[in-house]
């Protein structure tokens, strides 16, 4: 039997076990997937234990303290500074990042691309991900954050790792229309379920939002843009896919989109009977 985990700090409840559960059941892996609660001083301790497993995801705050425990970084682990996945081969540990493979996984399934006018909601993990693969794929992007600041410095970044150029905002300023909206906040999220990061407006004039946010399944922000008539995906898939991607990584298995609907199926019905 394989011994899959996640780690992080404090996890509470977590999506990720019953996807991956799902995901090993649909590909015939005899393996198992827990949660393994570590707080940031006892990281240097913990990774002897680490090794012992097949793999492991990596969630807040260990994303980027896991680095110097690594002996080699895949490309997109290398892009974005940031791990989410850690597969053990012989006592030594490789990272990669399969958070942007859920995203562009997530994004394929609703039938949505990254290509015209792409407004990006928010400026921190999730969205330097998105915003990196939004000007790779050479969307028309703007940043929009809370703090313009934060904005301005993505969109920096962005243009130092990508050659390609993106404009920023503050979010109570993102005005225009666009061909998709994608929002990488968490405003809206329960118990927040009455607030949004944007105004109706430019909701209303957006053909896709894809909001990274999957509890509540429609935040206010999807079920404006739903009333408006426009093409609307919540974060689920994306979950799905990112842990599809990262057990491709452990077991060497592909998994179907319909893999990916069924783990997000099994992940929905979790979290309605929470
Ligand atoms: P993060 O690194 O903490 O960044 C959060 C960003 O949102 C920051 O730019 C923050 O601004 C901004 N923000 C926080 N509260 C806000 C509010 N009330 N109004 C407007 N902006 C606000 O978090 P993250 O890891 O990027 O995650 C962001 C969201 O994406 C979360 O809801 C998370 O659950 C979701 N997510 C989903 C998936 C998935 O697989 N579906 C994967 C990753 C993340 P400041 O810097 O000013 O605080």
């Amino acid at each position: 039997m394989k011994h899959f985990a996640l780690i992080g700090w404090p996890l509470g409840h977590s999506l990720s076990v019953p996807i991956h559960r799902a995901l090993m059941r649909r590909a015939g892996i005899d393996g198992d997937y827990i949660l393994k609660e570590i707080a940031p001083e006892d990281l240097p301790r913990a990774v002897g234990e680490l090794k012992k497993l097949d793999g492991f995801n990596v969630t807040i705050p260990h994303k980027i303290e896991i680095l110097p425990y690594l002996c080699a970084l895949g490309e997109k682990a290398e892009l974005f500074g940031a791990v989410n996945t850690v597969a053990v081969k012989d006592g030594q540990l490789y990272g990669e990042n399969t958070d942007c493979l859920g995203f562009l996984k997530g994004l394929q399934i609703a039938g949505m691309k990254l290509e015209g006018r792409v407004l990006l909601c928010g400026a921190g993990g999730a969205a330097r991900m998105a915003a990196f693969e939004a000007a790779m794929a050479g969307a028309e992007l703007t940043i929009a954050a809370r703090s313009v600041q934060k904005a301005e410095a993505l969109a920096a970044e962005v243009q130092k790792k990508t050659g390609k150029t993106a404009a920023a905002c503050a979010l109570r300023a993102a005005d225009g229309s666009f061909d998709l909206i994608v929002n990488a906040t968490p405003c809206g999220m329960f118990p927040h379920t009455d607030e949004c990061p944007l105004g109706e407006t430019v909701i209303a004039r957006a053909k896709g939002v894809f909001d990274m946010i999957y509890n509540p399944q429609e935040t206010k922000l999807l079920a404006t843009a739903r009333a408006a008539g426009a093409k609307t995906a919540n974060g689920l898939t994306m979950l799905a896919g990112q842990a599809a991607a990262a057990e491709t990584i452990w077991n060497g298995i592909p998994f179907t989109n319909e893999d990916i609907l069924a783990a997000a199926k099994a992940a929905r019905k979790e979290l309605e009977t929470k």
